[in-house]
C-alpha cells in the first residue's frame, strides 16, 4: 500500500531538504522522509534497519507540506514503524507508556495534582493525557476560557487517551480498544473541545467527530475582545510557537487565531523568532523514544526566541510546551495559560473553576 501510494515521487528532493529532523542529525541518522517511505519500503530493504531512524520522525508533515505531489509522507513512515512494532526491545519510555494504557487506560500518570473536571455541562472537553497529568494548569485555563466565552464545560467520566501516541508506534490493538470505549462515552454528542492538538487530529480523523482546539472555540465564539482582557497587566515580550499537528494537519487559520488572540491582549509585544513553524521535536512519540532528539530541536527553538528578546515563549499545545520548556532556557507556557491570565476578572468575564 504504501509503495503504491508513493508512486507520485518525482525525486524532486523537496521533502528532504525540508526535514528538520534530517537538518539537526544528518543524512546518516535520519536519512529522511524520501529514502525511509518512499525508496526503503519499495526496494524490500531489511526493515530492522529502519527501526531507529524512524523512530526520530516527529511526525511534523513539514515533508507533506513542500510534496509537490502532496503525498502523504508521514503516514507512510508510521505505516512503516506498524511493520516493525513486534520487535523487541522497545525504548522503556515507551514500555511505560504501554503499561499505563493498560492499568489506566491513559498514557501518563499525573505527576501531581489534578484539575477536577466538571461531569455535566453543555461543552464536551476531551482533556488529553498530557495535559491532564502532566500539565493541569492548561487544563484550568481550557475550561476557564470556554466559561468565558459563555460555556459549561464538561468531560465525560472515565475517559481514556484519544489514542494518537498509538497510532503513532503501530500498536493496533490497543488503539482499537481506546477508541471503542471513548466512542461509547461520546455517543450523542458531534463536537467535542480539546486543548492539545494531537487529540483534536485523532478524534477528527477517527472518531467521525467535529473536534475543535480550543483556540478554535473560543476565537470561533467571537465572544472575546480587547475590552475582555485587563487593561492594567505589565507589558511583555512574548514569542508564538506554532505546533505543526495544529498548523499544519488541523489548518493554518488556527495560527491566524492565535494571533488575533494575543492582539487582544494589552501590552504584548509579540516578537519574532523566524523559527516559529519549525517543529520543536516533541511530537511523533520522539520526545519519548528519543528525548535527546527532542531536546535539541527544542533548544535551538527557544534560543531563537531568547535571542530575538522574548520573555516568555507561548505554544497552543500542552506536548509542545512540556518540550520546550525542558531545555530550562525560557519561561515557556500555553497560549491558554496566558490568555486566561490575562481576562479582566472584575467584569466577570472570568468565571473561577469552581
Ligand atoms: S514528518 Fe517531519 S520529521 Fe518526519 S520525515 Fe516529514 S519532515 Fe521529517
Ligand atoms: S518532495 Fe515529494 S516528490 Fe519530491 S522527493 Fe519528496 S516525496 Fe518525492
Amino acid at each position: 500500500m504504501t509503495s503504491r501510494t508513493m508512486d507520485g515521487c518525482i525525486k524532486c528532493g523537496a521533502c528532504v531538504r525540508e526535514c528538520p529532523v534530517l537538518l539537526q542529525e544528518g543524512q546518516d541518522r535520519f536519512p529522511g522522509p524520501r529514502r525511509l517511505a518512499v525508496e526503503g519500503p519499495r526496494f524490500n530493504e531489511e526493515l530492522s534497519a529502519l527501526r531507529s531512524p524512524l523512530e526520530l520522525c516527529t511526525t511534523c508533515a513539514r515533508c507533506t507540506a513542500a510534496c509537490p505531489s502532496a503525498l502523504p509522507l508521514p503516514e507512510a513512515l508510521v505505516q512503516v514503524r506498524r511493520l516493525l512494532y513486534r520487535e523487541k526491545p522497545r525504548p522503556e519510555r515507551q514500555e511505560n507508556m504501554l503499561a499505563n494504557i493498560d492499568g489506566t487506560l491513559r498514557t501518563v500518570l499525573p505527576s501531581g495534582p489534578v484539575t477536577e473536571l466538571p461531569s455535566t455541562g453543555d461543552v464536551l472537553f476531551f482533556p488529553g493525557c498530557i495535559g491532564h497529568g502532566r500539565y493541569p494548569e492548561g487544563i484550568t485555563s481550557s475550561l476557564s476560557l470556554i466559561r468565558a466565552v459563555g460555556g459549561r464545560p464538561f468531560a465525560p467520566q472515565g475517559w481514556a487517551c484519544c489514542g494518537s501516541p498509538l497510532e503513532k508506534i503501530g500498536d493496533e490493538q490497543r488503539l482499537a480498544r481506546l477508541e471503542a470505549h471513548n466512542k461509547a462515552l461520546f455517543r450523542g454528542f458531534d463536537t467535542v473541545v480539546t486543548s492539545c492538538p494531537g487529540c483534536t487530529v485523532q478524534l477528527r480523523k477517527r472518531y467521525g467527530l467535529d473536534p475543535q482546539h480550543i483556540i478554535e472555540h473560543i476565537h470561533g465564539s467571537g465572544r472575546l475582545r480587547r475590552s475582555s482582557f485587563d487593561h492594567g497587566s505589565p507589558p511583555i515580550k512574548v514569542a508564538l510557537h506554532s505546533p505543526c499537528h495544529l498548523a499544519r494537519v488541523v489548518g493554518p487559520h488556527t495560527l491566524e487565531m492565535a494571533r488575533d488572540l494575543l492582539d487582544m491582549v494589552p501590552g504584548v509585544d509579540v516578537v519574532s523568532t523566524g523559527l516559529e513553524d519549525d517543529c520543536c521535536g516533541g511530537g511523533g512519540g520522539v520526545a519519548s523514544a528519543r528525548p535527546d532528539v527532542a531536546e535539541r530541536m527544542a533548544a535551538r527553538k527557544v534560543q531563537a526566541a531568547v535571542e530575538a528578546g522574548a520573555e516568555l515563549l507561548l505554544a497552543p499545545c500542552p506536548f509542545c510546551v512540556i518540550n520546550l520548556g525542558r531545555t530550562g532556557l525560557l519561561n515557556v507556557q500555553d497560549l491558554t495559560v496566558f490568555l486566561a491570565s490575562r481576562l479582566l476578572k472584575a467584569e466577570g468575564i472570568y468565571s473561577p473553576i469552581p
